[in-house]
């Protein structure tokens, strides 16, 4: 039976690279984006919108009558303090890297719960593991799936339902392009310096590749990941290693 799989957020970088992979092993992929993707089958959702996860999720596994994998993956950037994090711009973060990432989840559940079978993998950060300055609600949504990937591990456990949290590191993707659009036209900083500096950064000294995260995220879809669960899975060139 082709096993089926639910990605949020699958158009571009990391999410798109694990949609590539999951269609070369043939899975039927399922891809929740704003913005459409010819890549596997796209459906037009909001994930910041709990409502709307549950409804399209509902629908896909209407059709399929299974869903073999969930990767919550969309989620969205911001470099602020603290002081410097309104309650609106706290409450939209949260809404697409928290919110939405636990709506996927309790949609997907019943099916997963009912085939006895499951994986889930959310995409964390290497921030669920190090604190980094400027980047308090980001930081602060990063730990909270490492929470939710060892929570649910233990709830569904006895269902044979497995979830863990990807740590990736730095890795170029647009929304880090984005980023460091923001941060030098911000302080006048050149962009090719400052791609360089974050590279230094990384102990291998340069910056992952969404392929090499979809790998990761494909490993821990297999069975070859069986006993693994409750996770955090770093993919960051040695970074939280220091
Ligand atoms: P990206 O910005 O390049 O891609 C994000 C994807 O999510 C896009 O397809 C976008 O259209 C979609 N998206 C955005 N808002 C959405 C919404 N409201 N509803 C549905 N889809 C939405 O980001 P990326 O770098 O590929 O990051 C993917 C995940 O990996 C994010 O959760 C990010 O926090 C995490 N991550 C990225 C890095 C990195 O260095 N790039 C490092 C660690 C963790």
């Amino acid at each position: 039976m082709q096993p089926v799989a639910i990605i949020t957020g699958g158009s571009f970088g990391i999410g798109k690279a694990i949609v590539e992979k999951l269609l070369n092993k043939n899975y039927r992929v399922f891809n929740l984006d704003i913005v459409h993707s010819d890549l596997g089958e796209h459906r037009q959702c909001d994930v910041s919108q709990v409502e709307q996860v549950r409804q399209t999720i509902q629908s896909i596994v209407e059709e399929t009558g299974r869903v073999d994998a969930l990767i919550s993956n969309a989620g969205k950037h911001l470099s602020a303090t603290i002081e410097n994090t309104d309650e609106a711009t706290l409450d939209s973060l949260f809404a697409l890297n928290v919110k939405g990432a636990y709506a996927g989840i309790q949609a997907v559940l019943p099916a997963m719960k009912a085939q006895h079978d499951g994986k889930i993998v959310l995409i964390s950060s290497d921030q669920a593991l190090v604190g980094k300055p400027n980047s308090f609600a980001y930081n602060l949504s990063k730990h909270a799936l490492a929470s939710m990937a060892k929570t649910t591990a233990l709830d569904y456990a006895q269902y044979n339902i497995r979830a863990n949290a990807v740590c990736p590191g730095t890795i170029e993707t647009p929304l880090f392009h984005n980023a460091i659009d923001r941060y030098c036209t911000q302080s006048g900083a050149d962009k090719t310096e400052v791609v360089a500096e974050e590279a230094a950064l990384q102990p291998l000294g340069r910056l992952g590749q969404p392929n090499e995260v979809a790998a990761l995220v494909a490993f821990l879809l297999s069975d070859d990941a069986a006993f693994i669960t409750g996770s955090l899975q770093t993919i960051d060139g040695g970074y939280t290693a220091r």
